[in-house]
């Protein structure tokens, strides 16, 4: 999904001009990569189509970042697609009463062993599991290593075939033992059946659980919506549990399972052990889908910082051919505006990597900046007097050399030639030139 998406965004990254026609295209690539995603057809399509009518309402085609525009808006909602703010587990109750469902093989059992884990470090609690799986004398040693591995209690009756019985026996053993929270641990099957259905309705009619759990495995795509619908027209669950999103990930399950079942994901399961658990934030897994690091972030700073009168000012003055020094000057203070320059540069992606043990001087602007200071207005504006006396005069005024003064004049009569080469339409290239 990531790769699709990354090319269909690509164009939009904030890199030079879009039209209307390549907003259209790009819209619908990402449907594509979202179907490709194993989301579902009209999921996919509402989507793009919320996008671009909110493209539409703030007026992207004319704002000075278009593309980085856009992108801040399918981020925002794919975050909202996948369900607002993370929710936690309701813990009402004493004790609190969790119950596990899902196919087999989902990892419930696992999951039940990773929450109560979660729940006795982060919330200290002292929860019990309670071994309801009565199909496979393997599934009740399984829960007792996790248990074991834990430190937290197992109930379990071997003898006993009744799930529904075991569920309230465990429960009534939490009670007499001080445990404040118990997870019912289920069976599953490997398919949606009606024997499945009906055990796991009577366990829930009969304990009345806080929290119904539905865990699926994030890999089995669209077959997965299918089964959270089943399994929600019967249980009403209260939240998903997406396990194995350590593996070859495919993002889609969330989007899909989330839209139609409009329940929130709670938790991701991200290996298997039992530290592999995650709450789950919606905004991560959109960036996680749209495989572009921090760029969202990157783009709502340069909004607030970059001022859109100025900018067109600047593009004007630019087509006027009267760009100066103190123009210059004032865009160097947009950008540093912005923040620290090795942080701007880590929020781009693949640019983490690359940055790697390279030093990026923060006061990059430093000398550049004392060497302007040192111009005249009238040298500023009209940068071609400045003959070598003025260079020595400058350099001295700004504690650097001829030679970096030099520099500068080189940089920015290379900088007045792309400006000229630009003109007719080029201001807005130019400006997200000068703001990368
Ligand atoms: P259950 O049948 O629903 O109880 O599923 P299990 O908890 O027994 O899990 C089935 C398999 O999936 C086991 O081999 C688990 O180790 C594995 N598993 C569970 N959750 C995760 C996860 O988040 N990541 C990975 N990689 N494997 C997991
Ligand atoms: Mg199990």
């Amino acid at each position: 999904l990531s790769d699709k998406l990354d090319k269909a965004l690509h164009v939009l990254k904030g890199h030079g001009s879009i039209t209307e026609v390549n907003v259209a295209e790009t819209l619908k690539e990402v449907r594509r990569a979202l179907i490709d995603a194993d989301v579902n057809f009209k999921i996919a399509k509402d989507f793009t189509n919320r996008v671009k009518e909110k493209a539409l309402g703030q007026n992207v085609l004319t704002t000075l970042q278009p593309g980085q525009l856009m992108v801040k808006i399918v981020k925002d909602e794919l975050t909202e697609l996948m369900g607002g703010d993370a929710s936690g587990v309701n813990l009402s109750g004493n004790p609190s009463v969790i119950l596990m469902s899902g196919l087999q093989g989902s990892g419930k059992t696992t999951f039940s062993g990773k929450l109560a884990n979660f729940l006795k470090t982060k919330k200290t609690k002292k929860p019990l599991l309670v071994a309801c799986d009565v199909y496979r004398p393997a599934a009740i040693d399984q829960l007792h290593v996790v248990g074991d591995a834990i430190k937290v209690d197992v109930f379990s009756d071997r003898g006993n075939q009744d799930p529904v019985a075991i569920a309230e026996a465990g429960i009534a053993f939490a009670k007499a033992n001080g445990h404040n929270v118990v997870i019912v641990d289920t069976a599953g099957r490997l398919a949606v059946d009606t024997e499945m259905m009906d055990e796991i309705a009577n366990i829930h009619k009969a304990i009345q659980p806080q929290e119904t759990l539905f865990v699926v495995d994030s890999m089995t795509g669209q077959d997965a919506v299918n089964t959270a619908k089943a399994f929600n027209d019967i249980l009403n669950f209260d939240g998903v549990i997406l396990t194995k999103l350590d593996g070859d990930t495919r993002g889609g399950a969330a989007i899909s399972i989330k839209s139609v079942v409009d329940k929130p994901i709670k938790f991701i399961g991200t290996g298997e052990k039992m530290e592999a658990i995650d709450v789950f934030y919606p905004s991560r897994m959109a960036d996680r889908i749209l495989g572009m690091g921090d760029v969202v972030s990157l783009v709502e700073r340069a909004q607030e910082q970059f001022d859109e009168e100025e900018a067109r000012k600047l593009q004007k003055k630019i087509a006027k051919n009267q760009f100066g020094f103190d123009d210059f000057l004032k865009q160097i203070q947009q950008v540093k505006k912005m923040g620290n320059m090795k942080d701007l540069m880590g929020m781009i992606p693949g640019a983490g990597k690359m940055l790697k043990g390279v030093d990026i001087d923060d006061d990059a602007f430093k000398h550049i900046e004392a060497i302007i200071h040192s111009m005249t207005p009238a040298e500023r504006t009209n940068p071609s007097v400045i003959n070598s006396s003025r260079k020595k005069r400058i350099g001295k005024g700004s504690g650097t050399s001829v030679q970096q003064v030099n520099q500068l004049l080189k940089q920015f009569n290379q900088m007045s030639k792309m400006m000229k080469m630009m003109q007719g339409g080029g201001g807005r290239k130019m400006m997200q030139a000068m703001s990368r």
